[in-house]
Formats: C-alpha cells, structure tokens, sequence
C-alpha cells in the first residue's frame, strides 16, 4: 500500500498526496539530500574536527565517514541491500552511529528498538518489521544480550544475521563486517530512511516511517531553530534511538552542522556534569524528571557547567516552577520541545520571552505545519479551548508501516494524525499541553502502553480482570498503578512483576502500585472508567 503517493516506496507505508510532495519539494522543506549525506558535506568541509565522543574513543569527521562507507560495504557483503530492515538494539556507543550512517548509504533501514527493550517487545519489531538482522551490545546494564539475540534468531525467520558490538560469542562481531569504501548511488530520498518507534499509541509499539527528506528536515531545522553551529558539543543522554536525542536536532542535528557529538553511557548528574565539564558541552536534551534531577544535583556536584547554553526539555509536560529554575540554577537558556516521533516538533525560540518559555511547550517547527484542535465530534473548537491535537505537515507521517487497519483509525481520511494529545494554542501560537485521550501513560517521557502491559497482566492466572492507571508524581509526573480484580488470592506486587519479567517486557512498564479490587468502575457502556478509577486509586494514596 502505497496511499495515493508514489513518493515512498517501501510496502507497507503510506506516501503523501503527490500534490502535497511536490509542493514540500517547491517550498524547500524535501530537499533530495539523503540523511547520509549529512555526514558526508560533514566530512568535506571539516575533516579533521572531533564528530564523536565515546568514552576514551574519539573520532573525526574522517574517520566516521570512512568507517561507514567499511560498514556499509560489509553488510554489503551479508546480502542486506536498498529497503532491508536491519533491527538495532544499541545503546549511545559510536557503533550506533557508523551503523546508522551505513545503512543510510546503503538504503537500508534501520528500526530503531529502544535498550529497555526485552524480549516482548524486541520479537515483536523483528516480526513486525521483518527484519533480516539484529544488532546487539555483548552485555549492557547486566542484560545480555546475545541470548535474547538467540531466541529472536529462533523466531523470527527473517533474521539472517545478529552482529554484536563486543565478544560475539556463535554471532558475528559488528567489527568483523568490513569491506573497502566506495562510492554507491545515493538512495532515492523520498524512500523510507528510518523505522522509529511510536511512544504514543496504544498496543504494542507501531513502527514510524521517516523518509530522507522528512528525517533530513527534521534535523537541519531543529539544528537551525535550537542555534547550533560548528561549535556545538552535544551531549547525547537520552538513549540516541530515540527521536528527541536523535534528530530533535540531537545527533543528526550536529553532524549537519559539523559539531561534535558526546555520548554519555548513562544519564546520572555526576557522568553527565563530569562530561560537561571535560567536553564543554553547549547543548543537551532531558525528559523531565531527568532535568529534576540536574536541577537538585547542580548544588551539591562540584562541576564546571559554563559551558552549557542550552537544555532542551521535553517528552513529557515540565512544571512550570521548575522552567524558572534552569537559568538560575544551571546558568543555560531553556527550550521546551514538545514533539512526536510521528512528526510534529514544537519548540519554544531563543527570542520568547521567559514567561512563554516557562509556561508552553513551543510552537511548531515548520511554516507548512498544519495543526486542528478538535472535540470529540472532530469538530475544530473554539480558537484558544483544549482539543485533540491533529496534524500535517513536511515531515508528519501519513501512516504507520503494516498497519492499514490502525491508520483507518490513528489518521482523518484527509490524511491528519491524531495525535492523543489535548492542547491549547494561545494567540501567540504556542501550544500548552493539558493532557491525553491515548491509552499511554507518560512515565516521566517513557511511554507505557496501557494495553499491552493489561494484556500480559490477564495471563496471570490470579488475575481476573485489570486496568493500569496513572497516578500523579511529583518527579515523574505520573506512575502506574495496576488495579487488579483478583482470582482467588490475589497476587502480589512482586509476583506480577516477576509474571511481567519472565514474560520479557522493558523494566519500565512494571507497574509501581498494585491496588486490589472487588470490581472496576464502568461507564454507562460497560467500559472501564479509567478517569473515575485513577481518582479513587490516587485518593486511596494520599489517603493512606
Ligand atoms: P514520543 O514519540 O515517544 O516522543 O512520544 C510523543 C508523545 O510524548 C507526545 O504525543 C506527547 O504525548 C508526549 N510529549 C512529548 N513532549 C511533551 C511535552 N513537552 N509536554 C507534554 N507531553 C509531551
């Protein structure tokens, strides 16, 4: 399926209106400049600058571009080509970046699972995406990686190779795929670039098609809009699979510039301020709770942050209170981003006055962004009221990859996502975001798909019935609380997160509380009311 667009070729995605193509191409948002390019005009015009930091390891422009070019005529060498999806469960090592270059040069797809995934979620990318390789570290954060990488080559017969960064043990080493560099004709940059990973939809994670030309805009205008340059060090904190750190303008964003990328191996204050302070880092990006942490730490870590201009914020809503306190108490400029993997970035600008940037979550990127508020009728409301946020624009898809029934659904018929977000627009044009219809729980910026966790939470044999709510936090913003009608005894917390462990879902989908009840409130049509639910169960909280 191709939508009425010829314009991305991959099967399975949904193109934009050839009218609508050719008017992104005449406005100059599709520039025909595929994402490896960016790396390459980077390697031209300043070879010799650091692209990368990772640990002890640093890396030119050169030598990344090289180091691509070799990689990517090594998988060359395994038979993966234009339009294979090749699943990448890396964590922020230089290996994600030459491979994310590679299979950009190669026309390749990469599909970009995040490193809390387990075995549920990372079987069901490789089926979903059919996959034909899978890419793993040897052990990270305790987990190893190459047993799972074991059974998804068992399950998932599309998976012909697993190379792993480290001892490969019976799979290939990552640095054994090698080959001479040499020119390849650039991919066609309407074609699908990318397969990121949804955040806000409910199910299982859907997979986001980005094409070179949205994914290079994406970049370049975030790079322009967030004022990096040359001499921007970005530190790269959030896992860079993600979308924010990775081209909100994150990585991708630097590279175009000719920065330098850092790559922090984990986001507590002391490894970050350490790194900001050896690498002079200019800019970062945090979620939240995250940017709490920063806030709390900058007074008893003993670092030199000078150099810091910028922290982006974003994934989830920041109290307004603790907007005020990033100038003072980390000496940088704030930028809330208020953005989706789906497309759609908002960006508070350098030139907003404070109360704008305390207070909303930006405006959107792009001029030929198109943006509806709507009730529940689908309605527009009123100019200023809270409604579902839907869009359009350069670079928001205009549908999810193999999910032409899910589209009918996630998109209006004239090709709008909807978003599940509920916001307000103020005359300015900044939007406030006031909540959610979706059935995703923001877990501080992580996503938790309420109805994937309820279903495995069903298959424990004394749970009856169940519904995960959130619940307020002050860091996090919201947990989860399960609310389970027992079967029998009920279970304990400890026993469903064993359940949900064993059945191999990400540590941060387990839920925080679990509640007991006799039965679940419904509304008049017998579903569950999970407004009236999260009230009684934050009630019962403060309560007791
Ligand atoms: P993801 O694709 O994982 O980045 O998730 C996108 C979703 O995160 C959005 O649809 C929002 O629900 C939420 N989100 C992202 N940024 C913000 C923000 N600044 N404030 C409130 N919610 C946000």
């Amino acid at each position: 399926m191709t939508g009425d667009g010829e314009n991305v070729k991959l099967a399975g995605c949904v193109g934009w209106p050839e009218d609508v193509a050719r008017r992104y191409r005449a406005e100059g948002y599709w520039t025909g400049r595929p994402l490896g390019a960016l790396l390459r005009d980077a390697a031209r015009r300043v070879p010799e600058q650091t692209a990368l930091v990772d640990g002890a390891r640093r890396f030119t422009y050169a030598d990344v571009d090289d180091a691509a070019d070799r990689l990517a005529s090594g998988l060359d060498g395994l038979g993966i080509g234009p339009g294979d999806r090749v699943l990448v469960h890396l964590p922020n090592v230089a290996e994600f970046v030459t491979l994310f270059f590679a299979l950009a040069r190669l026309g390749a797809v990469p599909v970009l699972a995040l490193p809390a995934h387990r075995e549920t979620e990372i079987l069901h990318l490789a089926e979903l995406s059919g996959a034909v390789a899978y890419v793993v570290p040897d052990v990270h954060t305790g987990f190893d990686h190459r047993e799972l990488a074991r059974t998804v080559a068992a399950r998932v017969s599309s998976v012909r190779h697993v190379l792993v960064v480290g001892d490969a043990q019976e799979h290939t080493p990552l640095s054994a795929v090698d080959g001479p560099a040499r020119e390849r004709p650039d991919p066609d940059p309407s074609d699908v670039a990318v397969l990121l990973l949804s955040g806000g939809t409910t199910g299982l994670p859907k997979l986001i098609p980005r094409t070179h030309d949205d994914y290079t805009y994406n970049a370049v205008a975030s790079a322009e809009v967030t004022g990096l340059d040359a001499g921007t060090h970005y530190l790269a904190v959030l896992p860079v699979a993600h979308n924010f750190p990775l081209a909100c303008p994150g990585l991708l964003g630097t590279v175009a510039v000719g920065g330098t990328v850092v790559l922090a191996p984990s986001a507590d204050p002391e490894t970050a301020f350490g790194l900001v302070a050896a690498e002079r880092v200019t800019v970062t990006a945090l979620v939240p709770p995250l940017a709490l942490l920063w806030l709390e730490a900058a007074e008893w870590v003993d670092a030199d942050l000078s150099s810091l201009e910028v922290l982006q914020v974003g994934g989830a809503r920041l109290k307004a209170s603790a907007a005020e306190q990033v100038g003072p108490a980390l000496g940088c400029r704030l930028q809330q981003v208020f953005g989706m993997a789906e497309g759609l970035l908002n960006y508070t600008r350098a030139d907003d006055p404070p109360e704008i940037v305390a207070d909303t979550q930006g405006r959107p990127l792009a001029p030929a962004d198109e943006l509806r508020f709507v009730g529940p009728d689908d309605e527009d409301v009123a100019p200023g009221e809270v409604g579902e946020l839907l869009v359009r624009g350069p670079y928001t898809i205009r549908g999810y990859y193999r999910a032409e029934e899910y589209n009918r659904s996630a998109f209006t018929p004239d090709g709008y996502y909807r978003s599940g977000d509920l916001v307000r627009r103020l005359p300015s044009g900044h939007l406030v975001v006031e909540g959610r219809i979706k059935d995703v729980i923001n877990r501080g910026g992580e996503k938790v798909p309420v109805e994937e966790v309820e279903n495995l939470l069903l298959t424990h044999p004394a749970v009856h019935d169940v519904a995960l709510v959130g619940i307020p936090d002050e860091s996090l913003g919201e947990r989860t609380c399960a609310c389970v009608v027992p079967h029998g005894d009920p279970p304990t917390q400890r026993e469903l997160a064993a359940h949900l462990r064993a059945a191999g879902l990400a540590a941060f989908k387990m839920p925080d509380r679990l509640r007991v009840l006799d039965d679940l409130p419904r509304t008049t049509l017998g579903k569950i009311n999970r407004k009236l639910l999260a009230e009684q169960v934050s009630v019962v909280r403060t309560v007791g």
